[in-house]
């Protein structure tokens, strides 16, 4: 047994005897977040280690900081970085507490609290982890409508049962003057909000210093783009979900503006791609046994990419920055019907020419599955090789490990 699985029997113990672990998973991260800086993996290039640093510094904030506030993937946490706020998303604190082998027993209890044994667990693991009084109760919430439906039910659940502010955006599907004059009244009445709940008032010029970081961010994502179809570096699944952190809600960071052009350099350095490049699509099962050996640091596959981490690529106007965050959330493909995502997602694939994709569809995502079909018949225009795998990425319960592996081998066996 390792320091680690002894961990997380502790606070796993604590959690079926209903008492606080929250010092203890905050003494946990808080060596996490060292020992990455000071013992980083020496496997990984310098980019990575520095992902790795940030990420969780973020997370340490986001899970322990007074000035916490809990968002979704693609709420404008912009505006909270303005009021210095630290926003953490739920997926980073779902995928976080899997990692820490304590997602049977928080799913355990958000289940026995009510919540659908069909719910994303994404979402169900959160929800454990509020119930069982393992994160710091943030300041507020705020939640857009985009892409994922199982947002609002679980803000509105947590806002209600612990009785948090919750701030919600109705984001329109299509793009139109009127839907960003909408969009816009939402963003400003959301500033009022926070102002009313920090006491501070809006900085405007902070908040477009960070609208130009962001575009910054987005053109050295262009470069990552153009030379992951040529290059490679040893990567895990890991570390491209750690890129959600970087591409949305610390898109406005200097840190990340660091780390992408360390990734541009990184890749710029990097050897020719010799090896097969598989793209992904919707998430990656960071957790499952066959993807991890098949994928991490592996001597024949390597990972090009994931979709959502590039999923909004326009230069952004900063002279007003309301204006900015409005035309991001309307114009974001996601956020519209398979025919903008399918034609994002082949602006991808022709500019990181991938050997393979793969959608993982997550299991309880109505999102992923209802999707499949509809890329498959794209890709087979394309005559690039795809595959859709339902997979858990949180609940390591809910895969059937045989089944994958049988389904991947067969897969890389038709490509070779
Ligand atoms: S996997 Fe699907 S349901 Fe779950 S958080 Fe992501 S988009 Fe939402």
């Amino acid at each position: 047994m390792n320091y680690l699985n002894i961990y997380s029997t502790v606070i796993n113990n604590f959690l079926k005897k209903n008492k606080n672990a929250y010092n203890l998973l905050k003494l946990g991260i808080f060596i996490g977040k060292n020992y990455v800086k000071f013992f980083p993996d020496k496997r990984l290039p310098k980019s990575l280690r520095y992902l790795h640093q940030i990420a969780f510094s973020w997370t340490y904030k986001g899970m322990t900081s007074k000035r916490c506030v809990w968002v979704n993937l693609f709420a404008p946490a912009e505006i909270l970085l303005a009021f210095n706020l630290d926003p953490i998303f739920v997926e980073a604190i779902s995928a976080f507490l899997s990692g820490l082998e304590l997602e049977d027993e928080l799913i355990l209890r958000a289940e026995s609290f009510g919540i659908s044994e069909s719910f994303c667990s994404f979402h169900k693991a959160f929800i454990g982890a509020v119930l069982s009084d393992l994160l710091k109760k943030p300041k507020f919430l705020v939640a857009t409508s985009s892409i994922c439906d199982a947002n609002l039910n679980t803000f509105r659940f947590i806002s209600e049962n612990l009785k948090i502010p919750f701030f919600f955006l109705d984001v329109p599907r299509e793009y139109s003057e009127e839907a960003k004059d909408y969009l816009k009244l939402q963003l400003k009445e959301l500033i009022s909000f926070v102002e009313k709940e920090t006491g501070a008032k809006l900085d405007l010029h902070k908040l477009s210093r960070i609208i130009q970081i962001e575009n910054q961010v987005r053109g050295q994502m262009k470069k990552c783009l153009e030379l992951l179809g040529k290059k490679q570096i040893p990567t895990t699944l890991t570390f491209e979900m750690f890129m959600l952190y970087t591409s949305h809600t610390f898109i406005g960071k200097e840190e990340t503006l660091r780390f992408y052009k360390m990734l541009v350099e990184d890749l710029r350095n990097a050897k020719a791609r010799d090896k097969k490049g598989v793209f992904f699509i919707h998430t990656l099962p960071m957790f499952e046994e066959n993807f991890k050996n098949l994928f991490n640091f592996n001597k024949d596959l390597t990972i090009i990419g994931m979709d959502l981490n590039y999923d909004f690529l326009e230069e952004l106007p900063t002279d007003d920055p309301i204006e900015a965050l409005s035309i991001k959330l309307l114009k974001n493909p996601y956020n519209s019907d398979f025919e903008k995502r399918i034609e994002h997602i082949k602006k991808l694939i022709s500019l990181t020419s991938p050997d393979a994709v793969i959608q993982v569809c997550q299991m309880g995502c109505k999102q992923s599955i209802g999707c499949s079909m509809l890329f498959k018949e794209e890709f087979k225009k394309l005559d690039i090789p795809f595959t859709f795998i339902d997979v858990d990425c949180v609940n390591k319960k809910n895969n059937n490990h045989g089944q994958i592996k049988t389904r991947l081998e067969a897969f890389f066996e038709s490509i070779k």
